[in-house]
């Protein structure tokens, strides 16, 4: 099989793309931190019914991680990412080293106001400047395209968007719905960090965050009130340490006084190393 096509450089993907920009056909593109998994391919698979050439990029980005957060030991395994993008027609494999990223430490950053304060940007302090930057770089790099990105992770969706509207990129932003285990939890490159009683207490986090939709739904318009229900559900299970719970609304990322419109609950877990985010969306 000749798919994908590993490519290291930032020169030689520009050229392989302009080959197919050429030859008139649209880019997909899919950023991704590796170790591949259910979540990912669902992106590359909405990329590849939509586009003529889907670019992956596998890339853990020393920019986002913070002191004492998990960039040693973020887990990678390049020959399986391969296989899982050969097995879902990817067409180009972007798989640069640290050093043709950031041959120099950067003195350029992207920054984005309001929707990257909250939540994991306050959990996580330069987090999301961090994956602004690294988006921004790439998507320079790879030039106009479509780029695919999950919902699992929504406050940085909201990033990129605003980053995409303010800059004028040329990119046309899609996201995708959340995949999960049989049991309910986000699929996560950390879930490999759970013990296994760790992973049978993890769906407790999208268990809990639904109970606070369905109050919602049902009524409930204190944020208050949702953030301790969904909080309650939360810290009763003993292998769970809950990091924030937020509900808010689904575009400003704002915490609303009244609950109405579309609206995003988001939470934050520690599970022993593992921290875990997810996000429900509800409309009253
Ligand atoms: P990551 O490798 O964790 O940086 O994620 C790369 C892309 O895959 C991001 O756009 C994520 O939102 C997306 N992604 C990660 N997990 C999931 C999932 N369970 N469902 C859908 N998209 C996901």
């Amino acid at each position: 099989m000749d798919r994908p096509l590993t490519v290291t450089t930032i020169g030689e993907l520009r050229d392989r793309l302009a080959e197919h920009r050429a030859a008139g056909r649209t880019v997909g593109f899919v950023p991704t931190m590796g170790y591949l998994h259910e979540g990912h391919a669902s992106l590359m698979r909405a990329a590849r019914e939509h586009d003529d050439v889907v670019v992956v990029s596998v890339f853990v980005n020393p920019l986002q991680f913070g002191e004492g957060e998990d960039l040693d030991t973020y887990p990678r395994d390049l020959e399986r990412d391969a296989r899982v993008a050969a097995a879902e027609g990817v067409d180009l494999l972007f798989v640069p080293p640290v050093e043709e990223m950031y041959p120099e430490p950067v003195l350029t950053t992207v920054s984005v106001a309001k929707v990257s304060e909250p939540m994991e940007g306050a959990a996580r302090p330069g987090h999301f400047d961090g994956v602004a930057t690294v988006v921004a770089k790439l998507f320079n790099i790879v030039g106009p395209c479509r780029a695919y990105f999950g919902a699992k992770d929504f406050q940085q969706l909201a990033v990129v968007r605003r980053m995409v509207r303010d800059l004028s990129f040329p990119v046309e932003v899609v996201g995708c719905p959340t995949v999960r285990e049989l049991d309910g939890l986000a699929m996560s490159s950390r879930n490999a960090y759970l013990t296994p009683e760790q992973r049978e207490a993890a769906p407790v986090i999208y268990r809990a965050l639904r109970a606070g939709a369905a109050a919602i739904a049902a009524g409930e318009r204190d944020p208050q009130a949702v953030r301790e229900l969904v909080a309650g559900i939360i810290e009763a299970e003993p292998l769970a340490e809950l990091d924030y719970v937020e509900v808010v609304d689904a575009d400003s990322l704002a915490t609303p006084e009244t609950l109405q419109g579309n609206l995003r609950l988001l939470a934050a877990v520690r599970f022993g190393r593992a921290r875990l985010i997810d996000n429900v969306g509800v409309t009253v």
